[in-house]
């Protein structure tokens, strides 16, 4: 992790060098070629003023070769040695008239205007009777202060790129460290500490958004894992009393001899605790695969009449047994698109529950209705109620309201969890509404889709 924050830091760095790097070298440029430029103007308006007034003050006079009308003071400027300006004049037929101290050979120019002849720089002009005058100068002072000048600007760059660099390196680990610190205390998050969670800080910065976001979810997987745990304690403890009762019952009837009616008895209690045991197992088996979201629903046309139809042609031996009346309120043709079967089990959970916790003499009716988008069945008893704080947590798994009688009845706490997830599967909601002593009401609700 901390190799993963450093090379961040270095990636920040090089982007930022590059764009410094870049920055630096486009300003330097500028800086230099205006400079450079500015200076070749300037010496050539120097060598270009002074062309022109010995251009003008130069003639060829027939008896007294070319003569220049200047001043000596003038023309002294022109003898100050290595660097200082020289003249050349040409007469009409290209030979040299006049000249000051002139470095070495000079062509005689075809052209007015500027030329360079590194290390110097020249000036043409045309005279009068066909004379030409040049006035040129050394440039190496020029190009001496302009190396200078580079130099400098080089310096400066380099000292520009060096702080850049510098105060990118700090602030990319001021604006990391945080990162680090999340990412130590994310990884010192353990089962063994599952509470930890990550300094917010200052929240009003992406990073302590960040960090409560990431704590959210800490929460949540932390939520996950106690039920998931929860589920596993529960699970085992329901599977515990029909694995009690198996070997108890067997090493009693092994115990000693025993009639064929007493092992008949043994043999049909251990029957109905494996019974128990393997409903519990499917359900659990149900229940892990809907959480797992490996549930296969169909998506079928489903008629919700039909299902309830079927649902209490099933619940009535259980609803004769407890003396409880069913009906039916709704006509075929309400389709939902589901799976029949998960449909029918969801069904199935609710009515036998309604049976359940109903009383002698009550009654069970269970209602299909079309809401437009939606189709609900409800399922309706006259039995002993729900109060209303267990009502929060009733389609929670292993939930029972009245411990004692949902054990002597077989109910593990799961048959409403079951249901809920295949109503969920479904894309559907389900909710109860309930008076203690005089009923409830489960309504399910299912998204009609094209159908
Ligand atoms: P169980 O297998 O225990 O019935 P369920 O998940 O089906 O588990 O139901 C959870 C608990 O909700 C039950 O133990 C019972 O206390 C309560 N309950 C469910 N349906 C009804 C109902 N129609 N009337 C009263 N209580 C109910």
């Amino acid at each position: 992790m901390r190799e993963r924050v450093r090379s961040i830091r270095a990636t920040l760095l090089a982007g930022q060098a590059l764009v410094l790097i870049g920055t630096v070298v486009v300003f330097a440029a500028v800086l230099y070629s205006s400079r450079r430029n500015a200076d070749v103007r300037a010496l050539d308006e120097r060598i270009g003023t002074r062309v022109a007034a010995i251009a003008a003050a130069a003639e060829d006079d027939e008896e007294d070769g070319v003569e220049l009308e200047l001043s000596d003071a003038y023309l002294a400027e022109f003898s100050g040695g290595e660097d200082a300006p020289y003249f050349l004049v040409w007469d009409s037929a290209g030979a040299v008239a006049l000249s000051s101290g002139v470095p070495g050979e000079v062509p005689l120019p075809t052209a007015e205007g500027f030329r360079d002849r590194p290390p110097r720089r020249e000036a043409t002009r045309r005279g009068a009777d066909g004379l030409t005058v040049l006035v040129g100068v050394s440039t190496a002072p020029m190009v001496a202060a302009h190396r200078e000048f580079l130099l400098s600007l080089v310096g400066a760059g380099a000292i520009v790129l060096a702080l850049g660099l510098a105060a990118g390196w700090l602030l990319a680990g001021r604006v990391l460290a945080p990162i680090r610190r999340m990412s130590e205390a994310a990884a010192g998050i353990s089962e063994a500490d599952p509470t930890r969670r990550l300094d917010v800080g200052r929240t009003e910065t992406e990073l302590g958004s960040l960090a409560a976001t990431l704590n959210d979810a800490f929460d949540r997987m932390h939520e996950a894992v106690e039920r998931r745990t929860r589920f596993t304690a529960d699970a085992s403890h329901e599977l515990r009393t029909p694995v009690s009762v198996v070997l108890a019952t067997a090493e009693q009837a092994l115990g000693r001899e025993r009639t064929a009616a007493e092992y008949e008895e043994a043999l049909e209690t251990v029957r109905r605790a494996a019974r128990r045991m393997k409903h519990l197992v499917d359900d659990l088996l149900t229940l892990t695969r809907a959480d797992a979201g490996d549930l296969p629903l169909a998506r079928d046309p489903v008629d919700l009449a039909e299902v309830s139809d079927e649902v209490l042609d099933l619940v009535r031996p259980l609803a004769a047994a407890a003396d409880v009346s069913l009906a039916l309120d709704g006509a075929p043709g309400i389709v939902v698109p589901g799976d029949r079967e998960r449909l029918r089990d969801a069904v199935t959970n609710l009515v036998r529950n309604a049976i359940r916790y109903n009383r002698p003499g009550g009654r069970v009716t269970v209602s299909v209705r079309n809401g437009g988008a939606d189709a609900a069945i409800a399922v309706e008893d006259t039995g002993i109620g729900i109060p209303r704080e267990h009502r929060a947590r009733l389609f929670e798994r292993f939930t029972r309201v009245d411990e004692a009688r949902s054990r002597r009845d077989g109910g593990a706490g799961l048959g409403l969890a079951i249901a809920a997830s295949i109503v969920d599967g479904h894309g559907g909601t389900i909710d109860v509404d309930s008076t203690p002593d005089v009923g409830s009401t489960f309504t399910i609700t299912l998204p009609r889709g094209n159908e």
